[in-house]
């Protein structure tokens, strides 16, 4: 565990401090209460109901879009690019994610990353998205969680070169092991970054 960061598994993570939060919940093994729940977009393995329901509580909070909120119910805040929320003094800042040269997540949809300034740090959840120039305006990030599986995202070397451009302190690699991407394109995102990377 890196950070109180956990990774569950493809595009699922919980962190945990002053609130937890999981994001993305998908393949959710225990039942648990989340503070916060944000969900990127509304592909079913990011925005899955029945996992979501595994860790809602009557105070969980849910940061998404709103086309994944209209299929959830609760307290939900939905937001676009440029937007953030104070949940209880955890800021959660909603950014751009995106294809560039695949249709899988069309820039129009509104589609997030989220910058979560947690614990003291500015963790920056990419989302399904490629090496985008909004990557640029991102500002100081101490941890990145970038997809590196390709296909319907960045691939390794792509998510190694945007992180060579806006240069978070950590990177964690996700976005693999399951659907696309291997252990392999984990490796190879390590080798090609120059800053540090930690494989969870
Ligand atoms: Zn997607
Ligand atoms: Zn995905």
């Amino acid at each position: 565990m890196v950070e109180n960061i956990e990774w569950l598994g493809h595009a699922t993570f919980r962190i945990t401090g002053e609130k937890k939060i999981y994001i993305d919940p998908w393949k959710i093994k225990e039942k648990d209460e989340a503070d916060i729940i944000i969900i990127s977009h509304s592909h079913y393995d990011h925005l899955s109901v029945p996992d979501v329901e595994k860790i809602q509580g009557n105070k969980s909070v849910i940061i998404t879009t709103a086309d994944s909120a209209s299929k959830l119910s609760g307290d939900i805040k939905t937001l676009t690019p440029g937007e953030k929320v104070d949940v209880d003094g955890v800021i959660i800042e909603a950014v751009r994610s995106y294809n560039v040269d695949k249709d899988f997540h069309p820039k129009p949809n509104n589609w997030l990353g989220f910058i979560i300034n947690i614990n003291k740090k500015r963790i920056y959840y990419a989302g399904d998205t490629d090496y985008i120039p909004e990557m640029m305006d991102l500002g100081d990030i101490d941890i990145a969680l970038l997809p590196v599986g390709g296909t319907y995202t960045m691939t390794s070397e792509e998510a190694a070169k945007a992180a060579n451009a806006f240069k978070p302190k950590l990177a964690i690699p996700y976005h693999w092991g399951d659907i696309v991407g291997s252990r392999e394109d984990a490796e190879r995102f390590k080798q090609l970054f120059e800053g540090e990377t930690e494989i969870l």
